[in-house]
């Protein structure tokens, strides 16, 4: 612990953290040592972790990167870093996003962008580690910490992982307990972990994992042997599904190249692979922007003020609500909110909201058609390498798109991973994805070991 806390210290301008906690770890670290030396150590004793700071941590302040929540310490832990606890964890401290997880930089945080730990050969620019969760994964790739968690909703655990140039999971949805997570859009959110190999996140999602009662979306299912997946990449006879609809304009030439290795490295190691059809692909997107907004319009209608952080003071409580709303959200969370709202008032709700749900429903069957062909489906994780900070910020839809391999899953439910795959020509780590089947996280981790 003492070691990773000089590695935050090292590299604080990366502005990986919004809040340090160098005493509550070296208070947890204490506790680790003492049960150790009774003999009772956990999956994840002794091993320091920053936590997103979309989890809430009792006592230690949730801001989810928006001035809204800033000051606001919660008076309970979430179940996902409460799990991890359980498992003899420490926290070092919670990590920067894009506020409220809205974005694909860390850009849109109230408390400044990340700085991603890469650069580009010979460019001293610096450039994002992309988002939401850029501050858990670039803290992970820094080795400030070995492992950190995330959330995703779109792609902010897959995405980040790929321009950072390390290891990051999102489970199927259910798999981990959203209680205690600061909810964007509640049907998409699902936490899980970063870390640098293959194996530590499988450890990692081990620990996070289980049903939660608490959480109404949470699966009554048993936890895996996830590790255990992940130590046997016996991958012999496996089938890969290559999504043709995977093949779009934007990609850069290298992300197709590193692709066409990727499916070269599984088939080595005994997979086969088969083409297959998601024909849906290019409605998943903007779907996504219709529903996402919807419900994180909903979800934030609870920032008004009143029970939670800031609070800015009018004549009444209408001015009091607009004023606090008004100085406390930023601007791409205002934008959602406003899109949120209207494809949810009354005369659009069929137009937009329902048809992105019918649109929703068949991109889930188009994923249940292609895996009774394959077991795992292998994409880029995104279309290019990290881009310079400030780059596409005046152009949301240039951002959006940057998820536009990450969201079908998200929009289906199911779990993926990205995997360090190679570079660009400018040294830059680029990812692959796996998506598997619900609940089927095994075979996803097996796979991804043999990418690695
Ligand atoms: N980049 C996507 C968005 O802005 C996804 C974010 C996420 O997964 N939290 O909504």
């Amino acid at each position: 612990t003492d070691a990773h806390l000089k590695k935050l210290d090292e590299h604080r301008a990366l502005n990986a953290f919004i809040t340090e906690t160098p005493g509550k770890a070296r208070e947890m670290a204490r506790a680790s040592d003492d049960r150790r030396a009774r003999g009772e150590a956990g999956l994840l004793e002794g091993v320091p972790l920053a936590i997103k700071d979309l989890f809430c941590t009792e006592g230690v302040q949730t801001t989810a990167a928006s001035q809204i929540l800033k000051g606001f310490v919660p008076q309970y832990e979430s179940t996902v870093t409460a799990n991890l606890w359980k498992s003899g964890a420490v926290m070092v401290g919670k990590t920067n996003l894009d506020e409220f997880a809205m974005g694909s930089s860390n850009m849109t945080s109230h408390f400044g962008g990340v700085e991603n730990p890469w650069k580009r050969k010979g460019d001293n620019r610096k450039l994002v580690p992309g988002g939401s969760s850029g501050g858990s994964a670039a803290a992970v790739a820094a080795y400030m910490v070995p492992g950190s968690t995330g959330t995703d909703t779109g792609g902010s655990i897959r995405q980040p992982a790929a321009f950072c140039g390390i290891v990051g999971l999102k489970p199927t949805y259910g798999r981990c307990s959203r209680w205690g997570v600061v909810a964007f859009a509640s049907s998409l959110d699902q936490p899980g972990p970063f870390a640098r190999t293959v194996e530590d996140t499988a450890l990692m999602l081990q620990a996070m994992s289980g049903h939660d009662p608490k959480d109404s979306t949470s699966a009554p299912l048993p936890v895996p042997d996830f590790a255990a997946a992940a130590r046997d990449p016996g991958i012999k006879g496996m089938k890969v599904g290559i999504p043709k609809e995977y093949r779009v304009d934007g990609t850069s030439e290298e992300v197709v190249a590193l692709w066409a290795t990727g499916m070269d490295m599984l088939k080595a190691a005994g997979a086969e692979p088969v083409e297959v059809s998601l024909p849906h692909t290019k409605y998943a997107l903007p779907a996504y922007y219709i529903v996402a907004p919807a419900e994180c319009s909903s979800n934030l209608a609870r920032y008004d003020g009143v029970r939670f952080g800031q609070r800015v003071p009018g004549k009444d409580l209408t001015e009091l609500y607009e004023n606090t709303r008004g100085a406390g959200f930023g601007k791409e969370t205002r934008r959602r909110i406003l899109i949120g709202t209207y494809v949810l008032s009354a005369g659009y709700y069929d137009a937009y909201y329902k048809k992105a749900q019918q649109i929703r429903a068949l991109i889930a069957r188009d994923f249940k058609e292609a895996f009774e062909k394959c077991d795992v489906l292998l994409t880029p994780t995104a279309p290019t390498a990290a881009f310079a900070a400030g780059d596409k910020m005046d152009d949301p839809v240039t951002m959006y798109l940057n998820d536009m391999f990450t969201i079908p899953a998200s929009m289906a439910g199911l779990p993926g991973i990205s995997v360090p795959a190679g570079m660009d020509k400018d040294g830059l780590p680029l990812g692959l994805q796996l998506i598997g089947r619900a609940f089927d996280e095994e075979t996803l981790l097996r796979a991804a070991a043999a990418l690695e």
